[in-house]
């Protein structure tokens, strides 16, 4: 028998190794965009066409490359950022694996030209299938271009798997919208065949977050910012009114990488306690600065989660810092929550830091307890009931879960489909519920829980049949949307349309409503949409709903009658017969029951025991 083991040649491995670097358009522009920054540009131009599924290119104005390593950057394991395994506990550029363009390459048609101040000549290089074409000098301006052209040309099973470009947009925008935020000093575009979705000149972080996330938050952002010898935190919050049904808007980066963590995200969120709704969740954009030797950046392929050397002390911080920020700003009266008494002593939450306090403060015993590592027992006691609870915090809230055909749901014994609701005396109590006497007993529906059932089965009957219809507005409304929205609307139009929205692409981030279902209140239409944006970024992450589902859930959440609202007997009568020719009337969409059933037996042993 002869030996069996080969080893892959350099272009196969590359295809695989990029399996996990490059899993869409999207990772790719991640990539491109951290080596321009890494590179010191000041200005970064994205151009796109079809989504990146074309073309993904980059051109940047950093240092460039010589021509060695422009033929060096596109190995495995190339890396000018890293010399030895000690560096990677020091890391202060956004790459550093040495993986991205050999990936890229390996699954795409790339042409770079690149050029170092000091070279008279730049260099042109082309590589398909991690094989160099061509190499050629070239005139070209300092800094570097890269262009990759039809991703996954090469593996038609990789390229079949990418999902429509509107979808496809979105995961770019928010790749791009994390670098450009982290970044405010340096200038952004993005092109997308040929229209321009975002120019960010240079500016300051605050501009930066207006320009991004929208005009709205100009006088609602509120200035957060600390500094201790162990980390600083700078950035802003939103005030508590900008809070929204969704956690879209939150940005945490430490030394610039951003990272998803539901840990630090209680962190705020717990500072914002009793400020805002339970169900709502403010803007905050958080840099948090420190020592690379306290992160561990290496835990995850794609970087987004984070190991933190000493946890509890970053936490209490980041919550102290907020609190300070919030109060400070005399959003609530500064005397108005109860800070742990250990956490108040600290001297970021008793006063602003001045030069000459910062002295003061850091020489005191708290202060050094706090910044010294190991240091964590002056503020575990009073942490520990939240951290037990924190990950239920941030999870999404179990209604969302349940799925719509939970069976756990009461059903209702009397026959309630076959009653004559003209005949029976119906009745609204605290304007949120309806009771309705049943052969042994009553019912009380919950009217908003009822309501989103009832539309719910609505409009996933006009979506699977005949589309609802559409009528005219005679003064159509223009709405303005900040990028990110304008591509979801883009990804939703077809199935709006079949909803009865008909919306209409009205130049750069702008859309025209021309129509709106008949029982949609003239005037309503822009709010209406704004809110159904909003829903739908509610959803968004949940896979395991399709995006028409997402659409059907938001608009029937949206359209319902809220608890609080009087209904007249008409409307009571009407939700009531809706709801029972529901197919499923004892559950809302989210899985929560839409009434209750009170039998005459079970209340008389309720007043018997
Ligand atoms: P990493 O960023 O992890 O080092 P990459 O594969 O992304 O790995 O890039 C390899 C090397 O190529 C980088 O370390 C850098 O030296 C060089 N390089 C990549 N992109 C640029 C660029 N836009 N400008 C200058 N040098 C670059
Ligand atoms: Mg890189």
């Amino acid at each position: 028998m002869p030996d069996k083991i080969v080893l892959l040649p350099d272009n196969i491995a590359n295809q695989i190794a990029a399996g996990e670097v490059i899993q869409r358009p999207a990772s790719a522009v991640k990539e491109l965009l951290e080596n321009a920054v890494d590179a010191g540009a000041t200005s970064i131009y994205l151009i796109l066409a079809d989504a990146g599924k074309s073309l993904i290119q980059v051109i940047d104005n950093g240092a460039g490359m010589s021509e060695t390593d422009a033929r060096m950057c596109f190995e495995r394991h190339a890396t000018s950022k890293i010399k030895s395994i000690d560096d990677l506990f020091h890391i202060r550029t956004m790459g550093f694996r040495g993986e991205a363009l050999a990936s890229i390459a390996a699954v795409a048609q790339v042409e770079m030209k690149t050029k170092r101040a000091e070279d008279e000549a730049g260099v042109y290089i082309e590589v398909e299938n991690s094989i160099v074409k061509k190499q050629e000098p070239v005139a070209a301006p300092t800094g570097t271009s890269i262009a990759m052209k039809n991703l996954f040309f090469n593996i038609p099973a990789r390229r079949n798997f990418l999902k429509s470009n509107a979808a496809e947009m979105r995961h770019i925008v928010d790749e791009f919208t994390r670098v450009a935020m982290s970044f405010p000093q340096i200038l952004f575009t993005l092109t997308n065949n040929g229209q321009q979705l975002f120019h960010l000149e240079a500016g300051s972080l605050k501009q930066r977050i207006i320009q991004l996330l929208g005009n709205n938050y100009n006088t609602k952002l509120v200035t957060v910012k600390e500094d201790t010898d162990y980390m600083n935190i700078h950035g802003f919050v939103g005030k508590p009114e900008t809070a929204k049904k969704t956690r879209g808007d939150q940005y945490f980066f430490v030394n610039n990488r951003f990272i998803k963590s539901g840990y630090l995200n209680h962190a705020v969120m717990s500072a914002y306690q009793e400020m805002i709704p339970g169900d709502s969740f403010p803007l905050y954009v958080l840099f948090i600065d420190l020592e690379p030797t306290q992160v561990d950046v290496n835990v995850h392929p794609t970087k987004q989660e984070i190991k933190f050397e000493d946890e509890k002390i970053v936490y209490a911080f980041v919550q102290a810092a907020i609190k300070h920020a919030l109060a400070q700003f005399s959003i609530t009266p500064a005397l108005d929550f109860d800070l742990d008494a250990s956490i108040q002593q600290l001297s970021s939450i008793q006063q602003p830091f001045t030069e000459e306090k910062k002295t003061a403060a850091s020489s005191s015993s708290l202060f050094k307890g706090f910044t010294q590592k190991h240091q964590a027992h002056f503020i575990e006691p009073s942490q520990k009931s939240e951290l037990k609870h924190w990950k239920d915090f941030y999870e999404a809230p179990a209604t969302e879960s349940v799925p719509a055909t939970d069976e756990s749901a009461p059903t209702l014994h009397t026959d309630a489909r076959t009653k004559n609701f003209e005949e029976v005396e119906l009745s609204q109590l605290l304007n949120t519920y309806i009771t309705v006497p049943s052969g042994n007993g009553f019912i009380l529906v919950h009217q908003q829980a009822a309501h989103e059932r009832v539309l719910y089965e609505q409009l996933v009957n006009a979506s699977q049949g005949k589309a609802i219809p559409s009528q005219q507005s005679m003064f159509p409304s223009t709405l303005e949307l900040t990028p990110a929205d304008a591509v979801i609307l883009e990804e939703l139009m077809p199935d709006l349309q079949q909803l009865g929205y008909q919306i209409e692409p009205f130049g750069k981030n702008t859309f025209v409503i021309q129509g709106t279902p008949a029982d949609v209140e003239t005037g309503q239409e822009k709010h209406i949409i704004d809110i159904l944006i909003e829903q739908y970024k509610h959803f968004s992450n949940d896979v395991k709903f399709s995006k028409r589902e997402k659409l059907i859930r938001s608009l029937a959440k949206q359209q319902a009658v809220k608890s609080g609202m009087r209904l007249t007997e008409r409307e009571q009568r009407q939700l009531i017969t809706d709801l029972f020719n529901c197919k499923q009337p004892n559950i809302s969409p989210d899985g929560n029951p839409t009434y209750l059933e009170f039998r005459q037996d079970q209340l008389e042993k309720m007043f018997r025991s």
